[in-house]
């Protein structure tokens, strides 16, 4: 379960800033050949994409431990076998996704052929995020290519084991002319973000969402934003507490809780939130064993940063009265260790209680108890709208008026993450948890634009020179 340690992996290095404008230009002629629109050039990169994953499994994975201690099983199952599927069905149903779509005009425009082309943007800028970093950075950039793009990717420098191998296999596999990586922080995105794309796809934290956005707009660049937020689990008094505390316990701690659909926070009837509390211990006990720090397959925060920020907020949240720790609760910055923590007495007032602030994006969950669905389905539509909701019910009238007089970007029913498996359901968020939707058939939907096209008979002049003056029939009937 512990990756090989034995391979190399080189050490990140940024991108000169001065060397980033060239690249880019590289990248716009290649696109300008139109190599990458022939379907040929799609499949062999898709191709090639799928062997460097699977040749390179071994490697991957060790990165994903080097960065966060993610156990091979762990980086396999929600990092690199999800990308992998994605390109197996980008390549089993690109034939279909590239036909034109023929539109039925009616009968007036019966001799002319009119149909909606799917035309990719041209050159594409993917800017990955940290936490899931193989799907998060070559996701957005495998629909990009299936979709016909040409692109420059810029992986999170915050998980530099796992940039460094994806640039090295990027490098190997992948067309040189038209596929760049550009490594760095801010001052090289910041670079990338003055320069001409045709699309901007950013996947992170909202306050550089709004960054990226503003920068997209100087060269009318559309983008899609793959933002986070807090993301609320309502469970009700008929959900059973054993259950919706195996799957929450799991979902609040794959990652170490650092995922943008994780369950950020639990609104719970009164009866059944004693029994859910109760059940966490166990559930994370039949999951990870009496000693969860010594689990090979928890992983650790990314950076101490992040550690000092979940440390800092448990400990806040403690002083507010009546706010306990019912589970977990111990850290260890030496080691980047925070157990699974599940904190009862939490208010729904944001200035008074620290953990329902911002997204919480670790393992730590603040459980809230409300009176009724009405009072969960109030507090939800007062906040932002979430990248994901989740109900726990086994009640019908629960779940429909939870799911009619909510919003989110996804909903899962009585389990967390699985639309996630479903490639035909679009992921993305509503309003500030982000905008555009990916995945599937969805991914390559966002990096094409539709093209109106109309092909009229070059003939038949007398047929069309009703619409040329002098008309013979006016409005006003003159
Ligand atoms: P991050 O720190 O890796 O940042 C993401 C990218 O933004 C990186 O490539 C980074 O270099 C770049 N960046 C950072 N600061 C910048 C700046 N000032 N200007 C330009 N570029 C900059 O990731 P993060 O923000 O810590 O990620 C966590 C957040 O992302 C959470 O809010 C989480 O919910 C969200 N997220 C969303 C999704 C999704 O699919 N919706 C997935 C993962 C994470």
């Amino acid at each position: 379960n512990t990756p090989d340690t034995t391979m190399t992996i080189p050490t990140l290095e940024y991108t000169p800033v001065d060397k980033i404008e060239k690249i880019v230009e590289t990248v716009r002629q290649g696109y300008n050949t139109d190599v990458t629109k022939s379907i040929k050039w799609r499949k062999q990169q898709l191709r090639q994409l799928y062997k460097m994953l699977d040749e390179n499994e071994d490697i991957l994975c060790q990165a994903a431990y080097l960065d966060k201690k993610q156990s091979a099983g762990e980086a396999f199952l929600v990092d690199l076998m999800v990308l992998k599927n994605e390109v197996v069905d980008a390549l089993e149903n690109l034939d279909e996704w590239i036909k034109p779509e023929r539109v039925n005009a009616g009968l007036v425009h019966a001799l002319d052929r009119c149909e909606i082309r799917r035309e990719p943007f041209g050159v594409a800028l993917i800017i990955g995020a940290w936490n899931y970093a193989y799907q998060l950075t070559l996701g957005p950039f495998m629909a990009a290519i299936a979709a016909g793009n040409a692109a420059v990717i810029k992986p999170s420098e915050v998980a530099p084991f796992s940039a460094a191998v994806m640039t090295l296999l990027v490098e190997k596999y992948l067309d040189p002319n038209c596929i760049r990586v550009v490594n760095g922080g801010v001052p090289e995105t910041t670079r990338l973000l003055e320069l001409q794309f045709d699309h901007i796809f950013y996947t992170g934290n909202g306050m550089v969402g709004k960054i990226v956005m503003a920068a997209a707009s100087k060269h009318l660049t559309p983008v899609v934003l793959e933002l986070g937020g807090k993301s609320p689990v309502i469970i009700d008094d008929t959900a059973d507490a054993q259950v919706v505390a195996k799957r929450l316990m799991w979902a609040k701690s794959v990652n170490c809780g650092q995922t943008c659909i994780a369950p950020d926070y639990v609104l719970a009837t009164p009866d059944v939130l004693p029994k859910f509390v109760s059940a966490c211990s166990a559930a994370l006990n039949e999951l990870y064993g009496e000693k969860i720090r010594s689990s090979k397959d928890y992983p650790r925060i990314i950076a101490e940063r992040h550690f000092d920020r979940l440390a800092g907020l448990l400990s806040e949240q403690l002083k507010v009265p009546g706010s306990k720790v019912a589970v977990g609760g111990f850290c260890d910055r030496n080691e980047l260790f925070i157990e699974p923590t599940v904190v009862t007495g939490v208010g729904k007032d944001d200035s008074a209680n620290p953990l329902m602030k911002d997204e919480i994006f670790g393992p730590i969950l603040p459980v809230i108890e409300i009176k009724n669905i009405d009072e969960a389905i109030e507090y939800v539509r007062s906040r932002d709208k979430p990248l994901a909701l989740y109900v726990f019910s086994k009640s019908d009238k629960t779940i429909s008026t939870v799911l009619s007089k909510t919003d989110s970007g996804n909903t899962v029913v009585n389990d967390l993450f699985m639309n996630m498996a479903v490639g035909e359901l679009p992921f993305g968020g509503v309003g500030p948890s982000g905008m555009g939707k990916y995945h599937g058939h969805h991914g390559f939907l966002a990096y094409t634009h539709p093209r109106s096209t109309m092909i009229r008979p070059a003939g038949l002049e007398k047929l069309v020179s009703i619409r040329y003056p002098p008309l013979a029939y006016s409005a006003t009937g003159r």
